[in-house]
């Protein structure tokens, strides 16, 4: 995989919150009470809610996101790149939230590594047939205390229980959840499914969020050799 070489990163202090998109696998808590999201990167141990803070788990003595660490969470600034991402056979059961990153934060060329997050709101994508997704329901390997759910449509969810967005929505403390808006091309097949996969389209999405932590090691390498020439 070739790291991209026009990445450039800054640190700031924000003035306000910024918009991100990214994708996230749902889960409910085991006695159902509460909504929250499981990472698809880093933190994959950890479930957040519609509001979190970023928790290193490399080490608590420093704060998140550090410069020396990949800690924190991330985010692209373009919907279309965490869309893309979930086209990745591997995430086809996750969900695409737009969120309010605040607090610190490190931007990249594509997104954002920060602090705190909030969930605007959540767009179920399409169930493993393709269909629009209308429902949520038990579904994969869950962590202690949290069951995933998958995004699925009506037909292939048949006699399962399942979660309706609102329901959804008002366990996540009243974020808006919507079905995706499959209008213009509802039954389309997925790329990737039954068919050839186009490695030219396919290799930028596999890529895109491993390039933020790339990224992160560009930075740690500059340091690095400017560490070095100052001890020359
Ligand atoms: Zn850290
Ligand atoms: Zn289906």
């Amino acid at each position: 995989m070739s790291r991209p070489s026009s990445w450039s990163i800054a640190r700031h202090r924000p003035e306000g919150p910024l918009t991100g998109y990214k994708i996230a696998y749902p889960m409910i808590s085991a006695d159902s009470r509460r909504g929250g999201f499981n990472g698809v990167a880093l933190g994959r141990s950890q479930v957040y809610g519609a509001v979190a803070d970023a928790v290193c788990i490399q080490s608590p003595r420093h704060r998140c996101p550090s410069s020396w660490c990949d800690c924190g969470f991330y985010c692209f600034h373009a919907r279309d790149d965490a869309r893309d991402l979930a086209c990745d056979p591997q995430y086809q059961h996750c969900v695409l939230l737009e969120i309010a990153a605040s607090g610190r934060f490190v931007r990249y060329e594509l997104g954002l590594r920060y602090a705190r997050q909030t969930i605007r709101s959540v767009q179920l994508g399409r169930c493993g047939c393709g269909r629009a997704a209308t429902a949520l329901a038990d579904g994969g390997p869950g962590i202690v205390g949290w069951r995933r759910l998958h995004p699925v449509c009506g037909l292939c969810a048949g006699p399962r229980p399942v979660l309706t967005p609102e329901a959804f929505g008002v366990l996540l403390g009243h974020v808006p959840v919507q079905a995706e808006d499959t209008t213009e091309d509802g039954l389309a097949p997925l790329a990737g499914v039954g068919g050839e996969v186009d490695e030219a389209t396919l290799v930028p999405l596999l890529s895109a969020e491993v390039a933020l932590l790339q990224a992160r090691l560009d930075q740690v390498q500059s340091r690095l050799e400017q560490l070095t020439h100052r001890s020359d």
